[in-house]
C-alpha cells in the first residue's frame, strides 16, 4: 500500500473514456462510495492513441494521459471480447471492429462469420488502471468466461452484449438487467480487485 491508497471519500477521480456505456457502469459502481467522478468528456480531454499490444498497456496509456492533463488521479479501463476461434480477436481492437461509425452490428456479422464451426467459447476482459499525476499507477484485470450466441439477442447494454452469453446462463449480456450484468460482468470483477485495494 502506498501513500496514495485508499481514495477518501469526497475525492475526486476522473474517468478516461468517453464510451458513454462504460461511463454509465463505472458511475453506478462508483456511487457508493462518495467518490466525486468526472468523465474525461466533460472535462474535453484529448482521447489519446492506443498504441500498446495489450489491454494492461492501453489502460495504462489513457489513465496516465488523464492524470496528467487534469492533476488528478484517473482511472481508465481497457477492455474487449476475444473469441477462441478467431486466436482472441478482436480483443484490444473490440472497439475498432465496430469502425468509427461504432458499427456493432457489422463487428458481430463479422464474428460470427470467422467462426465458422462449433467453437464458440468467447471472454470478456476488463483491465482497470489507476493513474497519479506523479506517474505511479496500479493495475486490476477481470475476466468473464462464455459463449458466442448464434445470433444476436437483447437490447439492453452496449457493443458485443447482444452475442455474448456468460457461462452459467442462457441469456446474452443484452437480454439481463445493468444490475444482473454488473454482478458478473469482466468489468465488475476488475472493479472488485480495484476496490478491494483503492477504496479502502
Ligand atoms: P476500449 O474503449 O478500447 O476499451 O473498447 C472496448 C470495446 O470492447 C468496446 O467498445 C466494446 O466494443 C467492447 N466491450 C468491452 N466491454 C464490453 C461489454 O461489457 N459489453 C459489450 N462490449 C464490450
Amino acid at each position: 500500500m502506498t501513500a496514495h491508497l485508499p481514495l477518501k471519500q469526497g475525492s475526486r477521480l476522473v474517468l478516461a473514456s468517453h464510451n458513454k456505456g462504460k461511463l454509465a457502469e463505472f458511475a453506478s459502481l462508483l456511487a457508493p462510495y462518495g467518490i466525486t467522478v468526472l468523465s474525461a468528456g466533460e472535462l474535453d480531454l484529448p482521447e489519446p492513441e492506443e498504441t500498446a499490444t495489450t489491454f494492461e498497456g492501453n489502460a495504462r496509456i489513457k489513465a496516465e494521459a488523464a492524470a496528467k492533463a487534469t492533476g488528478l488521479p484517473a482511472l481508465a479501463d481497457d477492455s474487449g471480447l476475444c473469441v477462441s476461434a478467431l486466436g482472441g480477436a478482436p480483443g484490444i481492437y473490440s472497439a475498432r471492429w465496430a469502425g468509427p461509425e461504432k458499427d456493432f452490428p457489422a463487428a458481430m456479422r463479422r464474428i460470427e462469420i470467422g467462426i465458422d464451426g462449433d467453437e464458440r467459447d468467447a471472454w470478456f476482459i476488463s483491465v482497470l488502471c489507476l493513474a497519479f499525476p506523479d506517474g505511479t499507477t496500479f493495475c486490476f484485470e477481470g475476466r468473464i468466461n462464455g459463449m458466442i450466441a448464434p445470433e444476436p439477442r437483447g437490447a439492453a447494454g452496449h457493443g458485443y452484449d447482444p452475442i455474448f452469453v456468460p457461462e452459467n446462463e442462457t441469456r446474452t449480456f443484452a437480454e439481463m438487467s445493468d444490475a444482473e450484468k454488473n454482478a458478473i460482468s469482466h468489468r465488475a470483477r476488475a472493479f472488485e480487485l480495484f476496490r478491494e485495494k483503492c477504496l479502502g
